[in-house]
């Protein structure tokens, strides 16, 4: 594959037909679709993935009211006018068949049409009488990163502040709340401390357990194009198998599922015993931990890595010795920056807090941290994970801004600035997602609000919750664009939901980058903002007091205040800068501030006095240092046996996204790899006896899917692949629902299963 550079890209023509577009199976990126041309642009952002790419749609005016017709890129936007193929075809989403234009309430088994009126009066009704028999842990909300950041924050509020309950978590659970935890026991704060323009300066890309050719093209490109200016420039890949992004990779680690613990502690020893640590910035900014406790020493820490020497991390592994030790060279060199890339392969594991400590370790004890080029940055999955949820406090330990539930302090502010009674809000975590959906089968949780996700087909162990949110014993509201979804086809009563730029909103990010979305055109139907319904809702629940918001920008006013003096600080990010602004980077906690690159690093961060002696401070912790964490090699939850010999190992493609409700509406991405096939290593098929197409059973302890195998060499031997798209075979009926600890995020990325030939 030859290497496509940025300024052979800007010589590309705009897209403009769908059959080109459906021939673009590889990651290269485009700048947009524009079958018409349109009476005016509005400025918005991608919808789909948590790289946050600036986009304008074109809309036409029309008698019977403006339409989307045409999408670009924004050439000033951190994505320099460039989309994927799904971003450019992103208008067809709007007039998909599959869009809900009205309430359905289930009736006699069957979901039938019904008014505003009938259904919120149901919902209310459903949910006053939980509460006043079960008391207020008896409901729950159940969020997602792709709601804009004023829904979440007011559907927080409602919960927490009018019902009471803290049972209010999201599908960022599932993806990012790995991450969540390794910026949080590193640093003090959650939330990456670098920026996109850091992969314009790194000499070296260490990227583990992240496909980003497919799942962050855009992104990709930037590294692809500082490889072509910088030839020198090396990327590192962890991961078992050679996806796209491993193919392009200097050096592929193609380590045994779940063993890349070993390797990172390996690549941290012969860093520390070549003398690449940089123990100046150790002694500065840095202590070192190992359980719970930060109390430990750096000669405790060379003690620790003395067991992981590469020859122990091979044999762990899989991988060869002499290669971790040259990434190890490579990541350590002075002089050369070193950035860190990771995704669901290192999140979605029940040891996903500590390979994220691992991989940010190893930026501290190189000193390789708050410099152009050198940070350990994690990739986002959905467009406002991290400023609607992480940021905005929207996961069950959490409140707003970085303030934590089981803090009395937090609390006691967080009751001042609603305006309610001290001892109001609950001492009590909520349940996250996979206890979440427990609660709803036991009974204890007896009503589930979802908005803007889709449970049904995106939980692990799918079966056991899809029964659950089914049960005649549970009412179960879902609030959807689209309709049937995994969810709405279980649910007893579904709310038709304005989507993208039917309405107006903040997204965050994965670099802190703050995006509005205008509103371009009007809903279809009687299709409602989630923020207008919640209200709604509030109002039904005698709330209003609380929620005196006529529309977003009200919600935002009440959301700077909200922001003002913490950690998270954008209190200058006005509306009107945010109209004007093609993103804007927090800390920005006056009008005038223009934003900040690189967190925690003086002279950048505002957060950091300009007078601090030195050029860093992890302010995010007491002591204003970070930890680097002892954490060990530990086994998966699941291994392959004698009885589930091989490793299922669940995955995006390029053409689709989450759970396909928005990309296989489009004809052109609907056409394109959106069935679920299992893919094989050659020597597992030929021991099985199968070939190419024929129809396998595989199965799990937890449930069987009948899927097409197709041989794939590029997997490791004893693993399968399954991408989770595809709405029709839910790979998720084979996926474990064991999680991490810490972050309370499942293991989806490793189950052992049996495959077994059905036809041929
Ligand atoms: S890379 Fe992500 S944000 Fe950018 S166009 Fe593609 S899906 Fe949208």
């Amino acid at each position: 594959m030859s290497m496509l550079t940025r300024r052979k890209l800007l010589h590309l023509p705009v897209v403009t037909s769908a059959g080109v577009l459906a021939g673009q199976a590889e990651w290269m990126p485009l700048l947009g679709f524009v079958p018409q041309e349109p009476d005016r642009w509005v400025k918005t952002v991608c919808r789909y993935c948590g790289t946050g790419c600036g986009v304008y749609v074109g809309v036409r005016t029309a008698p019977a009211g403006a339409r989307a017709v045409a999408i670009k890129g924004d050439p000033q936007n951190h994505n320099r006018g460039f989309l994927c193929v799904k971003g450019a075809k992103l208008i067809e989403i709007l007039d998909a068949p599959s869009r809900l234009k009205h309430p359905l309430i289930r009736k006699d088994g069957r979901l039938v049409r019904a008014s505003w009126q009938e259904a919120m009066e149901l919902v209310a009704a459903r949910f006053r009488e939980a509460i006043s028999r079960h008391g207020p842990d008896s409901v729950a909300f159940y969020g997602s990163g792709q709601a804009l950041t004023e829904e979440t924050y007011v559907a927080n509020k409602l919960f927490r502040a009018g019902i009471g309950t803290n049972n209010v978590d999201g599908n960022p659970r599932l993806c990012m709340a790995s991450a969540a935890g390794g910026y949080t026991t590193a640093f003090g704060k959650d939330e990456p401390m670098g920026c996109y323009e850091d992969l314009d300066h790194a000499d070296v890309f260490l990227i583990v357990g992240s496909n980003m050719a497919e799942a962050h093209p855009v992104l990709w490109m930037r590294i692809l194009n500082r490889k072509e200016k910088n030839p020198a420039a090396k990327i590192i890949v962890i991961d078992p198998r050679r996806t796209r992004t491993a193919a392009w990779a200097d050096l592929h680690l193609a380590c045994r599922p779940g063993m890349d613990l070993s390797i990172l502690n390996a690549m941290a020893h012969v860093i520390v015993k070549e003398g690449l640590a940089d123990e100046e910035f150790l002694r500065k900014h840095a202590v070192f931990g190992q359980g719970t406790e930060t109390n430990r020493t750096w000669e405790d820490y060379r003690r620790f890595l003395e067991a992981y020497t590469p020859e122990r991390a091979a044999a762990d592994s899989g991988c060869r010795a002499e290669d971790i030790v040259t990434a190890a060279r490579w990541f350590g060199a002075r002089g050369r920056e070193a950035m860190s890339l990771w995704t669901m392969g290192v999140n979605q594991r029940t040891q996903g807090v500590w390979l994220n400590n691992l991989i940010m370790n190893l930026s501290l004890i190189t000193g390789k941290i708050g410099r152009p080029g050198s940070t350990p940055f994690s990739l986002t999955g959905q467009p406002n994970a991290c400023g609607g949820v992480r940021d905005g406090g929207a996961l069950a330990h959490l409140l707003p801004y970085g303030r934590l539930v089981a803090n009395p302090q937090h609390r006691a502010e967080m009751e001042k600035l609603w305006g309610l009674p001290p001892g109001r809000l609950s001492p009590n975590p909520g349940l996250s997602a996979v206890d979440l959906f427990q609660a709803l089968e036991s009974g204890e949780v007896k009503c589930l609000y979802v908005m803007c996700t889709n449970p049904g087909q995106s939980l692990p162990n799918a079966n056991r919750y899809r029964k659950a949110m089914a049960s005649p014993d549970t009412f179960l509201v879902v609030a959807d664009a689209f309709h049937p979804t995994r969810t709405t086809e279980l649910a007893d009563v579904v709310l038709p939901a304005a989507l993208w730029v039917e309405k107006e909103g903040v997204y965050g990010c994965s670099e802190r980058r703050y995006q509005l979305l205008e509103k371009a055109v009007d809903p279809p139907g009687e299709a409602r903002p989630d923020l207008e319904i919640l209200l709604e809702l509030g109002r039904r629940l005698g709330h209003e007091n609380l929620l005196p918001f006529r529309n977003a920008a009200d919600v935002w006013e009440e959301i700077l205040r909200v922001c003002r003096g913490t950690a998270y600080d954008f209190s200058g990010m006005t509306r009107e800068r945010l109209r004007e602004a093609h993103g804007l980077l927090w800390p920005l906690p006056a009008q005038g501030h223009p934003g900040t690159k690189r967190r925690y690093v003086r002279g950048e961060d505002p957060l950091v006095p300009p007078d601090h002696p030195e050029p860093i401070l992890f302010y995010g912790r007491p002591d204003g240092r970070a930890v680097v964490w002892m954490r060990d090699q530990k086994a998966p939850n699941e291994q392959a046996d004698t009885e589930y010999p091989l490793i299922l190992n669940t995955g995006r493609v390029l053409e689709h996204w989450h759970t396909a409700t928005m990309t296989g509406s489009v004809p052109s991405l609907k056409a394109t790899r959106l069935e679920a096939v299992a893919e094989m290593h050659p020597a597992d098929m030929k021991r099985l006896g199968l070939a190419d197409g024929d129809t396998v059973r595989i199965s799990s302890r937890r449930g069987s899917r009948e899927l097409t195998v197709k041989e794939n060499e590029n997997g490791r031997e004893g693993s399968v692949f399954i991408h989770f798209h595809d709405p029709g075979r839910l790979v998720n009926e084979l996926t474990i629902d064991a999680y991490d600890p810490v972050s309370r995020e499942p293991e989806f990325k490793i189950a052992a299963v049996k495959v077994e030939k059905v036809a041929r």
